[in-house]
């Protein structure tokens, strides 16, 4: 249900950003998601169809950028960062199995492209992490 929660809350970011701009149709949401969080690009795209229904933004592509998370190697202790969503990932240097340490638990808005009535003009608004925190306090 966090995740419902979550996406709930893009989709209202979203429309308030739009709606702030003045802007009339949104061409581009992107997506920011946490690499082996509770998120999957699946889920994400589902809730966000059911929470855009009906709405200004049904139908606009989400586009998810990955916060990559911190892996560290069994084998040779070596610390790297990779997007991999499993709780694992293969080491770079020496191929050894390793295990997530760190990965931050997000879903927020990173940016959206609007557009507007008028001609062709589109904006690219940047909204950033603001909503993760707003998210953990609901
Ligand atoms: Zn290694």
């Amino acid at each position: 249900m966090h995740e419902a929660a979550a996406m709930r809350g893009v989709v209202n970011k979203v429309l308030e950003v739009m709606q702030q701009a003045g802007a009339t149709q949104v061409t581009c949401i992107e997506l920011v998601l946490g690499a082996s969080g509770h998120f999957t690009a699946e889920a994400a795209q589902q809730h966000f169809e059911v929470f855009s229904a009906g709405t200004a933004i049904e139908g606009a592509p989400l586009k998810i950028m990955w916060l990559p998370a911190t892996f560290q190697c069994f084998n040779c202790l070596h610390r790297f960062q990779s997007c991999e969503t499993a709780s694992y990932a293969t080491c770079p240097l020496c191929d050894g199995v390793a295990l997530e340490t760190e990965h931050q638990d997000v879903c927020y808005v990173g940016a959206i492209d609007v557009a507007f009535d008028e001609g062709n003009a589109t904006q690219h608004h940047f909204v950033g992490a603001g909503l993760a925190s707003t998210l953990q306090e609901s």
